[in-house]
């Protein structure tokens, strides 16, 4: 028997009009280096009118991939809307690539066209002759440099353009946006997001038991929209009514105290790494104010427990962890306190992953496949499917990725009946030793615990006997001394005692990803080139 529901298609374009139409006189706010430039939803929504209809006269068609090298503003954001809504695809690029995996991804995504922030011309212009399937290159902002040959400048392009421009019925399947995984564990795969996913994605995090976005939000969003389309906050916020705070090239824990207090968001969305520097940065200034802020969203790597503690205890405020991967669009996971749990148990829940959004599903199974216990102690694979979750990857095979109809995720660890995910690891970072792992995210979040340590990173390295064992890469914070032996007697009082490192080694500073994570990749190379000086402990 058939429903009798009305079935139109999920597109990103009814996001953007319900936006315009309800909250059109909820703020975007670009941070510029002459201060803040601010724009409606009614205004961006008709700016990114004519720059569709500016795209279709130069020829962008159903299915073009039109991409952005761009930080996160307004401009971006016209974007976000006139491209997908016109039925071409959103290809947002990293700006932090190496120029050959900038180059390589521009390539195998075939882009056409790119819309580049005019201070992002000379990094674009490094792979300008790689890229030959791009035919046009919009710039926003004056550029005088020549170096990327014939461009065209946004606003004369918007200029001769009126707004009114019908966005097209499409159907909700196809393609709207597409991201490449960063690259932490391999060459970047790209994903592509339909309209539905999109709008499902959308929907999931206005939920209250999600991160709840909502009319009453300001949002500032330091995660780049190249960044798994900011985690969705642009489209959730045309969807809730959420205003942004488009914070571009300032992203200092300085400059981010600063806009807190000035902006006053309610909600701020970024990687573990930034609040660190947050926190750096807010003990500094004398005139920090937090209070505008109901919550914290960290997600992208796991959140330190000292980190979460930090916040609460010197201004009070509620850190959200959020799990997910480019794959899941991302929001897969949230880490709220259940209804009812003891106050005193609050961390308790905040430091682990988080319990899957609904639609989402979750189950860990060993390496033949088999589905492993819920009981938060038996520790297998993360695999999980719903509709904003990919199927596939494009124009690659990895049959590996997926089993079943669900997505191997390639993280470690236990889910237990209260159907909370705690992740110890990722496959390619994880410590076998003797036979047994070791969790290299629970070592890094009990040291970066530890007073001197500013951060913390722990890799696995070849051991004689034990096939691998931990080595402990710590920066110190300024001014602050420790040794390998005060440092491991810290942790000899809070992990099991085969956990604890040999091996050690101090550093300047933990390398990045492009994405702000820590790079275990060129911390593993570093160890294998003989760079690192480590010192050994007795066992
Ligand atoms: P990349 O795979 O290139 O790092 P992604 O941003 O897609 O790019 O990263 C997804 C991965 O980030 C996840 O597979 C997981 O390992 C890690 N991650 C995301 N959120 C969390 C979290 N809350 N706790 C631990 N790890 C996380």
């Amino acid at each position: 028997m058939q429903s009798t529901m009305q079935d139109a298609p999920l597109l990103i374009s009814d996001i953007i009009r319900h936006g315009e139409w309800l909250y059109a006189d909820k703020k975007i706010m670009t941070v510029t280096p002459d201060g803040v430039e601010y724009a409606t939803f009614y205004e961006v929504s008709k700016r990114a009118e004519r720059l569709a209809a500016a795209l279709e006269a130069l020829g962008v068609k159903r299915g073009d991939r039109v991409a952005t090298f761009m930080w996160n503003n307004q401009t971006h954001l016209e974007a976000y809307i006139a491209v997908p809504c016109m039925g071409a695809v959103l290809h947002t690029l990293n700006i932090r690539l190496f120029p050959e995996q900038l180059a390589y991804i521009i390539r195998h995504a075939e882009d056409k066209f790119i819309i580049v922030d005019n201070s992002l011309v000379p990094l674009l212009a490094k792979v300008r002759d790689q890229i030959p399937s791009v035919k046009t290159i919009i710039v926003h902002g004056p550029d005088e440099t020549g170096l990327l040959g014939d461009t065209i400048d946004y606003e004369t392009l918007i200029e001769d353009q009126e707004p009114g421009y019908e966005w097209p019925v499409l159907d909700e399947r196809s393609a709207a946006i597409m991201c490449y995984t960063s690259g932490t564990t391999g060459n970047p795969k790209g994903v592509v997001y339909s309209h539905r996913s999109t709008w499902l994605h959308s929907m999931a995090s206005t939920s209250a038991n999600s991160i709840g976005l909502c009319e009453k939000d300001r949002c500032l969003l330091i995660v780049p929209m190249f960044h798994v389309n900011a985690w969705g906050a642009a489209y959730t916020a045309f969807l809730a009514g959420t205003e942004l705070i488009m914070p571009q090239m300032f992203l200092q824990g300085e400059p981010i105290v600063k806009m807190i207090r000035e902006l006053r968001p309610t909600i701020s969305l970024g990687v573990p790494t930034i609040w660190n520097d947050v926190l750096r940065a807010a003990q500094l200034d004398d005139e920090v104010d937090f209070s505008s802020l109901r919550a914290l969203l960290a997600g992208g790597a796991a959140v330190p427990r000292v980190m979460i503690e930090a916040f609460r205890d010197k201004y009070g405020l509620d850190m959200i962890q959020g799990w997910g991967m480019t794959e899941t669009s991302p929001l897969a996971a949230v880490s709220l306190p259940p209804a009812g749990s003891a106050p005193e148990r609050d961390i308790e829940y905040r430091v682990k992953a988080g319990r899957v959004v609904a639609g989402v599903e979750v189950r860990i199974t060993d390496e033949d496949g088999t589905v492993l216990e819920r009981d938060g102690v038996t520790v297998g694979e993360f695999e999980i499917r719903g509709p904003w979750i990919t199927g596939s990857y494009f124009g690659v095979e990895d049959d590996e990725k997926f089993r079943d109809g669900w997505l191997r995720t390639g993280d470690i660890g236990t889910l237990d009946q209260e159907g909370f995910m705690v992740i110890s690891d990722r496959t390619k970072d994880v410590i076998k030793s003797g036979g047994e792992w070791i969790s290299s995210v629970e070592l890094e979040s009990t040291m970066m615990a530890h007073p001197a340590v500013f951060e913390a990173a722990v890799i696995a390295v070849p051991d004689e006997k034990w096939q691998e064992r931990p080595l402990c890469c710590v920066v110190l914070r300024p001014g602050e001394s420790a040794t390998p032996e005060e440092l491991r007697a810290f942790l000899a009082a809070r992990v099991a005692k085969w956990w604890l490192p040999e091996r050690w080694t101090f550093i300047d500073a933990v390398p990045k990803t492009s994405v702000g994570k820590f790079d275990k990749k060129v911390l593993r190379a570093q160890y294998h080139e003989g760079e690192l000086d480590v010192i050994e402990l007795r066992p």
